[in-house]
């Protein structure tokens, strides 16, 4: 199993560095040893507290060495993680606390004041700043493997964007983590140590691939924040510096890498493969990126943080580029099933079986577009502590006995000649520069402010690609400076929602324009931005 072979990395090379962030580095015996003192500490407050197994423990913080020692330390006794990165807004650190059941929270940063109180009850707020006694301890007992998360119990839990206004918790279990593991690995080979791009923060599945990807192969995680980021000089001097074989990133990334011209072979002579998820990977993108690295590989894949990362993937050769523009996303990994159904029919039988169907659905013919359906082992066991939404997006189906574990994308796909293609949402959930983003959740919010009447949120797209991020609203009184209006707005939203979230633009308008069936009719909003 996956901490074995974790702990199997830090008995052979104790000194192999599994984490370095900036000049930190995390070896593989700091991990063993960081993350044991952790669990012990972690089972002992439980047990004191009253905190039951599986109870979660958020993890925020960015990219720090801790973050991984308190992931494993976490799982070693039992408590699935939660993280949370720390651009998040304080108020949507507790609105995750709150809706988690969380009782630790654990941060080798400082943990916004204020975020206990109103119907969160925290045990334990353990800021690790300035103090690492907890990590370095001198304990040198090891929890039993006895303790550790077993295969269906859930092993961390992801917030994502929700419609409804408030974030959902996606949770997975080992048996997922494990089963997208195994395809993984035996895809791509990693050699032993081999040192994988951390780019996407914690708090995204993205990296889930390549944090567990580098653990259980004993490689080298390279992690790149968020001010190396926002800095080109020194994220390419980090890059520079990194020898990278396996880059793990969203497509919108390489894309701005790939402005600079210096982005090419020599930068990461080391390079054997791209690894591509998230959204879709342009033709352009991926012809560029196999020009400037002719001995990488460039792999898509595809999937949902509720299906554990990816579940298809295609390695985009020069013949897959000359025959297909959009790139299709692959084939399924073979432990898993992607089925391509009529969304509306879908909804009825499910509706009909109260979400167990006695039977696999009815697919629709090859060739044909629908609602792409996920079913296996890697597929979540639902949103925390939200059974609604997790009704509207999860079914079972049993076939020859087995029960399959089913999840509605909302994301629309054909098959042709056995690969899958995405051809975009049946749904308002977008992607705006890697980020999953339910429109719905920043209208909500924007409703919920005091001059707010409506709001709508619609993405601006600029070649097929969503440029950013357009408010129209309807406000309760009449706005005499609308500049200022906007800076109000925003200002709010932010207390609420991360950065990315934010719309750029604002129109504030009379009344919303209604279809003949009564919605917003957002083709006439974006037909009047022209
Ligand atoms: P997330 O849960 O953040 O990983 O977002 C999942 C969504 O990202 C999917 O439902 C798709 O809409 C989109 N997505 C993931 N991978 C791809 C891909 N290779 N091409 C196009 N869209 C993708």
């Amino acid at each position: 199993m996956l901490s074995e072979k974790i702990h199997a990395w830090a008995l052979k090379c104790p000194e192999r560095v599994a984490h370095r962030h900036g000049n930190d580095q995390l070896t593989y015996a700091a991990l063993e040893f960081g993350s044991n003192s952790a669990a012990l500490w972690l089972y002992e407050l439980s047990l004191a507290k009253g905190i039951t197994r599986q109870t979660p423990v958020v993890v925020y913080g960015h990219k720090e060495n801790e973050m991984l020692v308190l992931f494993i330390g976490c799982i070693k006794v039992g408590h699935p993680y939660i993280p949370v990165d720390s651009s998040v807004p304080p108020e949507r650190l507790r609105q995750i606390i709150k809706a988690s059941g969380a009782r630790v929270v654990l941060s080798p940063q400082l943990i916004p004041e204020g975020i206990a109180g109103t119907g969160v009850i925290i045990e334990e707020m353990m800021s690790l700043a300035g103090q690492d006694s907890l990590l370095n301890g001198d304990r040198l007992e090891v929890p039993p493997s006895t303790w550790q998360v077993t295969l269906d119990e859930v092993y961390y839990i992801i917030y994502t964007s929700g419609s409804t206004g408030v974030p959902k918790g996606v949770q997975l279990t080992l048996r997922a983590l494990e089963s997208f593991l195994n395809w993984v690995n035996s895809e791509y080979l990693p050699n032993e140590h081999e040192v994988f791009l951390n780019q996407a923060p914690f708090s995204f599945d993205l990296s889930v691939m390549d944090v567990y990807m580098s653990l259980s192969t004993g490689g080298t995680l390279w992690s790149v924040d968020k001010d190396q980021i926002a800095n080109p000089k020194e994220l390419f001097a980090s890059l520079g510096a990194s020898e990278i074989s396996y880059w793990v990133s969203t497509p919108s990334f390489a894309e701005v890498c790939l402005m600079d011209p210096s982005f090419k072979a020599t930068l990461l002579p080391q390079l054997k493969r791209f690894l591509f998820c998230g959204e879709i990977l342009t033709h352009d993108c991926a012809t560029k990126l196999t020009q400037r690295f002719p001995r990488a590989t460039v792999e898509n894949l595809y999937g949902p943080t509720e299906a554990t990362v990816a579940v298809t993937t295609l390695t985009i050769t020069p013949d897959i580029l000359s025959a297909f523009n959009p790139l299709p996303v692959g084939r399924v990994k073979p432990d898993a099933m992607v089925l391509i159904m009529d969304a509306d029919q879908l909804t009825a039988e499910i509706a009909s079986g109260k979400g167990i169907l006695p039977h696999r659905p009815e697919v629709l013919a090859e060739g044909k577009t629908g609602e792409l359906i996920i079913a296996g082992p890697n597929v979540s066991v639902g949103y925390l502590n939200n059974p609604e939404q997790t009704a509207k997006a999860f079914f079972n189906w049993q076939e020859c006995g087995v029960t399959w574990k089913a999840y509605r994308t909302g994301d629309a796909g054909l098959f042709k000649e056995g690969l899958l293609f995405y051809q975009g949402r049946l749904d308002f959930q977008i992607k705006l520069h890697g980020y999953r983003i339910e429109l719905g959740e920043i209208e909500e919010n924007l409703r919920r402010l005091p001059r707010v009447e409506n709001a709508v949120v619609l993405p601006i797209e600029r070649r097929g690609k969503i440029e950013y991020l357009q408010a129209f609203i309807v406000a309760g009184k009449p706005v005499r400076d609308e500049f200022k209006a906007v800076l109000d707005l925003k200002e709010a939203l932010r207390e609420h929602l991360p950065e990315y979230m934010i719309p750029r633009r604002f129109r504030f308008l009379e009344k919303m324009p209604m279809t003949s069936n009564g919605k917003v009719d957002r083709r006439a909003l974006l037909g009047g931005l022209s």
